[in-house]
Parts: structure tokens; C-alpha cells; sequence
């Protein structure tokens, strides 16, 4: 059940964020959820966001009977375009949803000044950035909220949980309310809600994670300048690069090799022979997915190149510098017995784009 620790928990991490109130929820997915609806999203409503996601940020908006409408990402940072978000924008658009993908914050400037031209509210999925910051501010604080999650593999983690941070009074009593079945006290009921609460067991797991989240953070930083020194000058490969607003707290060092996705699945096999554990996050661009499917007539060529070419090496804050060092090895060797993947970037392939356009299914 949810108790004192909760609580504890909230106030700890609404000052590690500068933010006024913070939520706990069972998950990340339902902070989403639940913060679309504590602003006002619901059914007939349409969220712009990022095709280059974790699958969570779709489905809530789905959860919520709204639509997501998805403007393509930034080449650099693989984060939400504000410039093609803005473009997508229409009357029915009640929310953009930016995703700090990877620990990399959006370029919040452009997006905030995007979103108050139209007088669209901003809610940012900050699952994958704790403690990431946009011109010294924490991301999840810009929007009228920011969610964020706990599973085992985040920045920090509760085994599963979420959270919501907010500076608005009545997005916070909305979301209090509402994760405890509408209730303002034991059964006096304020409005129609469900039990998303994270029990107390979780938040005492959270308060030891929050202690060390600035040390994590801090780490996988260093893990990261490590990784971009030994790769330094691979030919094929290009490395993250952080824009210099932004603090990016490195949940994946994703690199992409240029010569796509055959490449990069060769490079993963090869890692993989080498006992390296890699990732690719994420192969399938959302407009792709079966159940979100929308029709798109040119498609989103920056997401759908990333998919082909996007590859996650081990940074987590337990590495040492040795293991950090053989990682670097086994990527060299790779590109060294490959010669043909250590090229540029390739032309896109034509028949990508023909059966994008040939795509006559409906989207939702
Ligand atoms: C992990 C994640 C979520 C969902 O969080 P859960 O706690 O797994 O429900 C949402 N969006 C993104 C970008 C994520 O990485």
C-alpha cells in the first residue's frame, strides 16, 4: 500500500527536479496516462510525438482515446524535430508529448516556444532522463508536466514505478486524486479514478536508488567520454554528440554504424560472439507498429534511418574502465575485419520508400 514512503520519495524527487509536486504511480506508462489525462487529453484528441520511442509513449496516448500524430526527429539527437512537430500541428492538437530519448534532452527552447504559438500544452516523457537538463533546468519541469519511470533498467529504478512532476496545483490534486479511485478522502470521492498507487515496498526501494542517482548519473557520464575517446576515428561509426545546452545523463550511449542495418546486425552478432551485450533501441519506428499504424505518404526517413543504423553499447554506472576499454576493442575489431561497413552513410534504399508509398492501410 501507499504510505509514508510515498511520500517520502515525492518530495525527494520533486527537489532533485525542481519541481513543485511530484506523483508516484505504479509505472511509467500509467504516469503517462495519467498525466495526459490530468491535462486534458481524452477521446478525439490529437498528441504529436516522436515515431523514435519506446512503444509506452504511444500506447498511453492510445489508453487515453486519443491519437498520436508523429512529426520526425533530429538526425543529432534522436529526439522529437520542433520545427516538424510545429508542422504537424493542427486544430485537434491538444498535446505534443517530446521523449528525451536515451538520456538526451529535446531542444526545450524551440519545443516550449512551438507549443505556446499554438497554445498547445507540453507533456514530456522524461522515462529514460532523470536528472538530464536543457540550459541548467531539469527536463520534466518545462511541460505543464513530465513523467518519468522506475523500471530495473532506468537511471534509477523501484522495480517498477513512475512518477509525475508538475508545477500546477490542479494537475497535481487531479493526479492524487485520481491514482487512488477519485478518492479526496476514504470514500469521499472527487471524480472517477483507478488504483495506479505505488505501494510503500517500491518507494523504500526508490529512496535508496534517489541517494545515488547524482553518483549513477555521474558515472554513466564518465562511462560515456571513456567510450567516445576509444572509438574516437572509427570509420562507419558516428558517436553521440551532446549539443552544448544540454546535459545528457547517457541511459543508452547509442551510436549509429552508417553503412545500416545489415552492418549494424553484423556488428551486434560479432559483439554478442564476443560475450558484449548490445542493444537496439529501437528496430521498429512506431508508425510501423501493427496496432498504431498510421498512414504516412513519405513516411519519417530520419526515424526509419535511425532504426537501420542505431546500435546501444554498454554504459551502466557498474562498468570499470577495463570492461569500457574492451567494448571499444571488440567495436574496432569489427569495423577492421569489415571493410566494407566502415564507409559512410549509405543512399536510402529505393524500395523502402516505393513501399512506403504503396502502404494503403488505415492508420487509427
Ligand atoms: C520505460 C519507458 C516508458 C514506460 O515506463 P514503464 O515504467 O516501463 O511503464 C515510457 N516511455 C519511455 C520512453 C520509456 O523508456
Amino acid at each position: 500500500m501507499q504510505g509514508a514512503k510515498v511520500q517520502e520519495l515525492e518530495g525527494g524527487f520533486a527537489s532533485f527536479i525542481g519541481s513543485k509536486h511530484c506523483i508516484a504511480v505504479a509505472n511509467g506508462t500509467l504516469a503517462l496516462d495519467l498525466a495526459l489525462r490530468a491535462c486534458g487529453v481524452g477521446a478525439g484528441d490529437l498528441v504529436v510525438t516522436t515515431p523514435f520511442t519506446f512503444v509506452a509513449t504511444a500506447n498511453a496516448i492510445l489508453h487515453v482515446g486519443a491519437t498520436p500524430v508523429f512529426a520526425d526527429i533530429d538526425p543529432d539527437t534522436f529526439c522529437l524535430d520542433p520545427k516538424k512537430a510545429l508542422k504537424v500541428a493542427g486544430k485537434r492538437t491538444k498535446a505534443i508529448l517530446p521523449v528525451h530519448l536515451f538520456g538526451m534532452p529535446c531542444d526545450m527552447t524551440a519545443l516550449m516556444e512551438a507549443a505556446a504559438a499554438d497554445k498547445i500544452t507540453v507533456v514530456e516523457d522524461a522515462a529514460q532522463a532523470h536528472g538530464a537538463k536543457w540550459g541548467g533546468k531539469a527536463v520534466g519541469t518545462f511541460g505543464k508536466a513530465g513523467v518519468f519511470s522506475f523500471y530495473p533498467t532506468k537511471n534509477m529504478t523501484t522495480g517498477e514505478g513512475g512518477m509525475i512532476a508538475t508545477d500546477d496545483d490542479e494537475v497535481a490534486e487531479f493526479c492524487r486524486q485520481f491514482r487512488n479511485q477519485g478518492q479526496v478522502s476514504k470514500y469521499e470521492y472527487a471524480r472517477f479514478g483507478m488504483n495506479y498507487r505505488m505501494t510503500d515496498i517500491h518507494a523504500a526501494i526508490g529512496l535508496a536508488q534517489l541517494r545515488r542517482l547524482a553518483q549513477f548519473n555521474e558515472a554513466r557520464r564518465r562511462n560515456a567520454l571513456l567510450l567516445t575517446e576509444a572509438l574516437q576515428g572509427v570509420k562507419g561509426l558516428q558517436l553521440p554528440e551532446v549539443p552544448p545546452n544540454a546535459e545528457h545523463v547517457f541511459h543508452q550511449y547509442t551510436v549509429r554504424v552508417l553503412a545500416g542495418r545489415e552492418a549494424r546486425d553484423a556488428l551486434q552478432e560479432h559483439l554478442k560472439r564476443e560475450d558484449v551485450a548490445s542493444g537496439v533501441y529501437y528496430p521498429m519506428p512506431l508508425h510501423k507498429v501493427p496496432h498504431i499504424r498510421v498512414r504516412a505518404k513519405r513516411g519519417y526517413p530520419v526515424a526509419e534511418r535511425a532504426a537501420d543504423e542505431v546500435l546501444s553499447l554498454p554504459c551502466h554506472p557498474g562498468l570499470t574502465g577495463r570492461e569500457l576499454a574492451h567494448v571499444a576493442v571488440k567495436v574496432r575489431e569489427f569495423f577492421t575485419a569489415h571493410p566494407e561497413a566502415a564507409v559512410g552513410r549509405q543512399p536510402p534504399r529505393p524500395e523502402a520508400a516505393e513501399a512506403e508509398d504503396d502502404d494503403g492501410d488505415q492508420g487509427s
